[in-house]
């Protein structure tokens, strides 16, 4: 539970550290704003993917299933900036499939914290094995980093890219090039 009391008061200090008067209009209600925001962009810490993944529906034909371009923000625990992008899933089915919105919270769950974008990867791919337990699961992640690219190198429009791959996936390499043009990617 974010503590929206604390958070006021580290803001007013992060301000007052920068230099800035706290008194002065614009900046009088940006600690409250600015706490209630964190609860927003953190709520993925109070969930877990179990609420959304542990109902599955039987489906014999065990194709693989690919959701594209789900859209994600996160926060990188480094600098507490943005990182923002896509997430693309695949998992080949073991008579168990999940509904696609399921995937799309499952990602909110592991995107709305702190975080890091292969820890990320790996914990939606961890996810989707341990509920679904599919003959294999792809991940891949695509996202700018705030951090990356407001600051320091500046590397405007780069992006991170990120993959995991679990059983069949894994194991597989013409799967995994299967995916990668059902993604339209290059890697
Ligand atoms: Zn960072």
């Amino acid at each position: 539970m974010v503590n929206k009391e604390k958070v006021e008061e580290a803001v007013r200090m992060l301000l007052e550290g920068i230099g800035e008067d706290c008194s002065r209009e614009g900046l009088k209600e940006t600690p409250m704003r600015v706490a209630r925001m964190y609860e927003e962009l953190m709520e993925g810490m109070e969930g877990s993917p179990k609420d959304h993944l542990s109902k599955t529906f039987t489906h014999l034909d065990n194709q693989m299933v690919l959701e594209k371009d789900i859209p994600f923000y996160s926060v990188c625990e480094h600098h507490m900036m943005p990182f923002f992008g896509k997430i693309h899933i695949a998992y080949i089915p073991d008579g168990k499939v999940v509904g696609i919105s399921k995937l799309v919270r499952t990602v909110e769950v592991f995107a709305r914290r702190l975080q890091i974008q292969e820890r990320m990867t790996a914990e939606i791919a961890g996810a989707v094995m341990d509920y679904l337990n599919p003959k294999g699961v792809m991940v891949m992640a695509r996202a700018e980093h705030m951090c990356m690219t407001m600051r320091g190198v500046k590397t405007q429009g780069s992006q991170t890219v990120t993959v995991v791959s679990k059983g069949l996936f894994e194991k597989d390499e013409s799967l995994r090039a299967m995916f990668f043009h059902m993604v339209g990617s290059q890697n």
